[in-house]
């Protein structure tokens, strides 16, 4: 899909874009190419796309598996959608708005799924977010994000990027790549830059069940001032005894803030306190 052919569709529809949609369409071949390779298709797979837009991914996605589930929540675009792809068999297309979509989805098994998308910028992360922490979640997380978010999902322990979307990310995914995408390939031209990362299902779970939640009561208290000592923050949840003990058995100093805690110290820290429910 060219520059040329947006314009065309976009005037054709009557459609003036909406800056808060975070409406910013990707026209350059080698970039759409880069980010659908980056899926690591093959024919089985079932990929959902959230926010496809006019569909320069979706056009390509289609022959590449066996099915897409796309949802767009600007109904002009759904339209436009199914009228463009109505011979497509293989294409499913729901218009609602994505994360509640997937809030109201929680249960269903996208384990045998993956995510290629160009996100809407303004719901991004929470849309990552709610996948990776589905209880069966995707196989693969391929998402065109702004590039700053792009580095806090990535971010290792003691850096400044490193933080709660960091952790929330990583406890079932490992970051494998990412790769910039420069904002000239965007129609119109978004005023941040991008970036396209790929998260891949870690082969085993490092928690399950009720954990989960443990986890990430963790990371959100643990990170709610950052500068601040962790166990001053986790002292408002949990009983100092229990907590002190917890360190102890996975081995980090009382004096740590949350920013040196590592996804496999977290998770450490979850399962010694598995016993001891928060207090709020
Ligand atoms: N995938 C297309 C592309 O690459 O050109 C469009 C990407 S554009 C960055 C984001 C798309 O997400 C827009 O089409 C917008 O209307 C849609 N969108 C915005 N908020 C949404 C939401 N909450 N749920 C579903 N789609 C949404």
């Amino acid at each position: 899909m060219t520059l040329t052919e947006i314009r065309q569709i976009l005037e054709e529809s009557n459609i003036r874009l909406t800056k808060s949609l975070g409406q910013n369409f990707l026209h350059d071949g080698n970039q759409l190419r880069r980010i659908v390779e980056t899926g690591k298709l093959v024919a089985e797979d079932s990929v959902l796309e959230i926010g496809p837009g006019l569909g320069p991914l979706t056009e390509q996605l289609i022959p590449a598996c066996q099915r897409v589930l796309a949802i767009e929540k600007d109904e002009r675009l759904v339209s436009v959608l199914s009228k463009r792809f109505a011979e497509s068999e293989n294409l499913e297309l729901i218009h609602a708005d994505a994360l509640a979509y997937l809030r109201r989805e929680k249960e269903r098994d996208w384990s045998d799924w993956k995510l290629v998308a160009n996100l809407p910028y303004s719901v991004g992360s929470p849309i990552l977010v709610e996948l990776a922490l589905a209880p069966r979640n995707p196989a693969r997380l391929v998402a065109t994000l702004q590039w700053e978010v792009v580095q806090r999902i990535k971010a290792k322990p003691g850096t400044k990027d490193y933080g709660v979307l960091s952790l929330l990310l990583q406890l079932g995914y490992v970051a494998e790549s990412s790769f910039k995408v420069p904002a000239g390939c965007f129609f119109p031209r978004p005023d941040v830059a991008s970036a396209c990362v790929a998260l891949q299902r870690r082969e085993r779970p490092l928690l399950v069940g009720g954990d989960i939640d443990l986890y990430v009561k963790l990371v959100k208290v643990g990170f709610g001032q950052r500068r601040k000592v962790m166990l001053k923050l986790l002292k408002n949840l949990w009983p100092e005894s229990a907590l002190q003990a917890a360190y102890e058995q996975v081995g980090i100093g009382l004096q740590v803030r949350a920013e040196a805690v590592s996804v496999e110290q977290f998770v450490s820290l979850a399962q010694a306190l598995s016993n001891n429910a928060p207090s709020k």
